[in-house]
């Protein structure tokens, strides 16, 4: 059986350190905002480039923290990707702004950014990128139409922690980066978590109160806040897996390269645009034989999956408002997408099992 993810033999991998560590949070009942928490922040601040990170519940959280310390508010409209997880439309939404969405490239599925000076209209207050899969969005070009059109650039930085554009990481270019610990991302931890990066220093003055009740000193509460914090047992976690997060992103593009070679002639492999460094935190190939191969695969007890099968502007929940919208793109890549195990663990010998299962669908 080849999984999507093998958390499990990750897990194996590092087992005594993290049991060591969770052990000893048990032991110091720090559970809260403890040592761990505040040494993670430092450790991912220093290896994203930024001035703060701001640790939260969840990548979710993030979204919605980052754009309520950013000063998005009900009337607003915030240009997005409508290729991607349902949480960066939800975040806008909570903040009674409303999500607009630009069609993505063919090639990297990111949004497209020659077509965003056409959607941006007085409301539009901000631009939320998603890099998704692990590559990052065009940002040179998006920096460029935010400042010359005033608007905040948030991140959706929840599948590309640690990749790279332009000399910087992700997270540290728009005015805040949104990261998700979800188990499975590329640096996941043991249940739910996320961070805000930032190198402003009020957004991250105003991140610090929101998470935690609205309050800098203890029993005063300045505004309504949320209960959205990093659990301590979860930065232990983090902090030993993000020692690691070069080798496990190297790990994950080594392996993503071999399918590239194998999988050329049967379907088309991603596209590295050469501009930002693809981390795969999916690995997404364009096929017309979708049912086919994840027929074939199943028979081979190989997971496979469709990173995303309906684009946000089509979802029940968005119908009223996007009626008659049509992203052609982003339509045509949710019919064919299809995602394959990847993961730093998985070996060439597996990747050759997968293509093998594969090639029998042709
Ligand atoms: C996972 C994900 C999120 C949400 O993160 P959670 O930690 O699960 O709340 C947001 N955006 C994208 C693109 C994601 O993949």
């Amino acid at each position: 059986m080849i999984p999507m993810v093998d958390l499990k033999g990750q897990y194996l991998t590092i087992k005594e350190e993290v049991d060591n560590g969770i052990l000893e949070t048990l032991d110091n009942t720090r559970f809260i905002l403890g040592p761990n928490v505040q040494a993670f922040e430092k450790e991912a601040a220093e290896y994203l480039g930024v001035k703060h990170a701001v640790s939260c519940a969840s990548g979710t959280d993030a979204l919605h923290l980052a754009l309520l310390a950013a000063g998005i508010k009900a009337g607003d409209e915030v240009i997005t990707s409508p290729f991607t997880f349902i949480a960066t439309a939800e975040a806008i939404r909570y903040v009674g702004a409303k999500p607009v969405y630009v069609d993505i490239k063919p090639d990297t599925f990111n949004i497209d950014p020659d077509l965003i000076e056409n959607a941006i209209t007085d409301k539009t207050t901000a631009i939320l990128p998603v890099h998704i899969f692990g590559q990052p969005a065009q940002m040179q070009a998006i920096m460029a139409i935010a400042s010359k059109h005033n608007l905040k650039v948030i991140e959706d930085c929840a599948q590309s922690f640690g990749a790279e554009i332009n000399g910087k990481m992700t997270g540290a270019i728009g005015l805040a980066g949104c990261h998700s610990f979800f188990p499975s991302k590329n640096l996941g931890c043991y249940g739910d978590g996320g961070m805000v990066t930032t190198n402003d220093d009020e957004i991250a003055e105003q991140l610090r109160i929101l998470r935690n009740h609205g309050s800098s000193r203890q029993y005063h509460h300045d505004i309504i806040g949320y209960n959205s914090r990093l659990d301590e047992i979860q930065a232990v976690v983090l902090r030993i897996k993000l020692k690691r997060i070069t080798d496990y992103n190297n790990g994950r593009r080594n392996a993503a390269h071999l399918y590239s070679k194998l999988l050329k002639d049967f379907v088309t492999p991603p596209h590295e645009d050469g501009i930002g460094t693809h981390i795969y935190h999916q690995y997404t190939v364009l096929t017309d034989k979708r049912d086919a191969i994840q027929e074939v695969l199943k028979e081979h007890d190989i997971s496979s999956a469709v990173y995303y099968p309906i684009p946000l502007h089509k979802q029940k929940v968005f119908a009223n408002e996007c009626q008659g919208i049509s992203l052609p793109v982003t339509e045509e890549t949710a019919r064919r997408c299809l995602s394959l195990p990847i993961f730093p663990e998985l070996s060439n010998e597996q990747v050759n099992t997968i293509v093998a299962a594969i090639k029998t669908a042709f």
